[in-house]
C-alpha cells in the first residue's frame, strides 16, 4: 500500500494508485493530472483504448456494472473514483464493506444517480430547488394536477439533457418518457450557473467562482461557458455559498459540480448535483491555480486542497462532432483557430466521431471576458470535427 505515515510526510512512488470507473474525457484529464502528481491510474471502460485508458496505459476492458471487473480494479488500486454516474452502486458498496476506499462514497453515488432521491435529499437539507413530485408517466391526470409548464426527468440514466423533457402544455405529453420519473416546475431561468466545489476528507470545503453556462437550443449540450459568470458580485457570492452548503450537507469527498438556475427574480435554485469533475470546470486547467482534476485527486488521496483562485477570465466551448458525419475524426480549421492568442485545444482522442459527440473542447483566455467570448465564437466558426468517411 502506498499510504504514507502522516507523521513523516514521506510518500513512496506512486503516491497513490487511482482506479477510475469510466474512461471518457473526464477520466483522461484526471489521468493527466494524476501523472503530474506522482499517481498512477487504472481505468475501467468497455471501449478498448478509451480516452483515459490511452493516457493511463492501464485499462480493464469491462462494463461499469461488471462485478468481477470492479473487484479486479479494487484489488489493483488504493482508491477508486469515477467519471460517470451510471455504475452499479450496490457492487461498490460491497467493495467498500470489504475495505476498499471509494470516493465519493457508494451510498452518496446511489443517492445522486437517482434524480428523485437526489431532490428529496436536497429538500431535506433545506436547499432551494424547483418543486417536484414523483410521477407515474402513464397518469396524465397527475401531470394535469401538477400544472404546466413542467419538466419531466427520468430518475435514472439521463445525461446531457437525454432523460429530460420540457412540457409547456398537455399537448407536449406526447413526448412523455415511459420510465420511472419525477416532474418539476419549469423554471424561467435568466441564467444557468455552475459552481465547482471540492470537499476534502477532513471536511474542508472550497469553491471556484461561479460560471455561466449557455446551452445550444435543442441539443441541451453545454455550448459556451463563461468564467466567471457575468452577474453581480453579491449573486456570485450567494451562488458560491449555496453550492458550498449543498456539498457540506451531502458530505461527499472529492469534486462536485453544482448546477444552478438564477431566476428572472434573482433567486438561486439548485438544479442538480454531479458527484464528479464537471464539463463546466474544464476552464480551470488553464485559468485557475489548481484545476478541478488535481483538486479531485488531492481530495480523494487526503492531500491538502489547492487554491481555487481564477487568474484570468476564460470562455470554453465544447467541440461536438459535426451533424451527419461519422467515422475516424478530422479536425478542420485547427491552424486558424490556434493562431488566435489565448486559445488552448483539448482533443479527447476518441477513435470515431458521431453527430454531436463530445470530441474535445477549447478554452480561451483573455484579460477581458467579452473578448474571450468573442474569440471563442471565432474558434467555433473556424473549427469543425468531422469525418472524411461518408
Ligand atoms: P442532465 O442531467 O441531462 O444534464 P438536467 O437536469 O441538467 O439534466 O437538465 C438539462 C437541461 O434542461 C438544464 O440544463 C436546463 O436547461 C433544462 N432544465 C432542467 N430542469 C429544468 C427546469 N426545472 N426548468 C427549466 N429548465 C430545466
Amino acid at each position: 500500500m502506498s499510504t504514507p505515515s502522516s507523521s513523516s510526510d514521506q510518500y513512496p512512488y506512486p503516491v497513490s494508485r487511482i482506479g477510475i470507473i469510466g474512461g471518457g474525457q473526464l477520466g483522461r484529464m484526471l489521468v493527466k493530472s494524476a501523472r503530474r502528481l506522482g499517481c498512477t491510474c487504472v481505468v475501467l471502460d468497455p471501449t478498448p483504448g478509451s480516452p483515459a485508458g490511452q493516457v493511463s496505459g492501464q485499462q480493464i476492458v469491462a462494463d461499469s456494472h461488471d462485478p468481477q471487473a470492479l473487484r479486479q480494479l479494487a484489488e489493483q488500486v488504493d482508491v477508486i473514483t469515477f467519471d460517470i454516474e451510471d455504475i452499479d452502486a450496490t457492487i461498490l458498496a460491497t467493495l467498500a464493506d470489504a475495505g476498499h476506499q471509494i470516493l465519493p462514497s457508494a451510498s452518496l453515488l446511489a443517492e445522486i444517480q437517482d434524480k428523485l432521491r437526489q431532490k428529496q435529499r436536497l429538500m431535506a437539507l433545506g436547499i432551494p430547488t424547483a418543486d417536484f413530485i414523483e410521477v407515474d408517466p402513464d397518469d396524465a391526470e397527475q401531470f394535469e394536477r401538477f400544472g404546466y409548464p413542467l419538466v419531466q426527468k427520468a430518475r435514472r440514466g439521463g445525461y446531457d439533457g437525454r432523460g429530460v423533457v420540457v412540457m409547456r402544455s398537455a399537448a407536449d405529453r406526447a413526448q412523455v418518457l415511459p420510465v420511472p420519473s419525477l416532474i418539476e416546475r419549469f423554471v424561467p431561468a435568466a441564467k444557468e450557473l455552475a459552481v465547482i466545489v471540492v470537499r476534502g476528507q477532513d471536511g474542508e470545503v472550497r469553491s471556484y467562482e461561479p460560471v455561466e453556462m449557455c446551452f445550444r437550443s435543442g441539443a441541451n449540450i453545454l455550448d459556451m461557458l463563461l468564467a466567471p459568470a457575468r452577474i453581480p458580485a453579491a449573486t456570485l457570492a450567494a451562488a458560491r455559498a449555496l453550492a458550498i452548503e449543498t456539498v457540506t450537507g451531502l458530505g461527499g469527498v472529492g469534486i462536485f459540480g453544482i448546477e444552478l438556475f438564477l431566476t428572472e427574480a434573482g433567486e438561486l435554485l439548485v438544479n442538480e448535483v454531479a458527484p464528479r469533475t464537471h464539463n463546466s470546470g474544464h476552464y480551470t486547467i488553464e485559468a485557475c491555480i489548481t484545476d478541478q482534476f488535481e483538486q479531485h485527486l488531492r481530495a480523494i488521496t487526503g492531500l491538502p486542497l489547492g487554491a481555487t483562485d481564477q487568474m484570468i477570465p476564460a470562455a470554453m466551448i465544447n467541440l461536438l462532432g459535426a451533424p451527419d458525419e461519422s467515422g475516424p475524426p478530422v479536425i478542420r480549421g485547427l491552424r486558424a483557430a490556434l493562431a488566435i492568442p489565448g486559445v488552448s485545444l483539448h482533443f479527447y482522442g476518441k477513435a470515431s466521431t458521431r453527430p454531436f459527440r463530445k470530441m474535445g473542447h477549447v478554452t480561451v483566455l483573455d484579460s477581458d471576458i467579452e473578448s474571450a467570448r468573442h474569440k471563442a465564437e471565432q474558434v467555433r466558426a473556424l473549427i469543425e470535427i468531422g469525418s472524411e468517411v461518408q
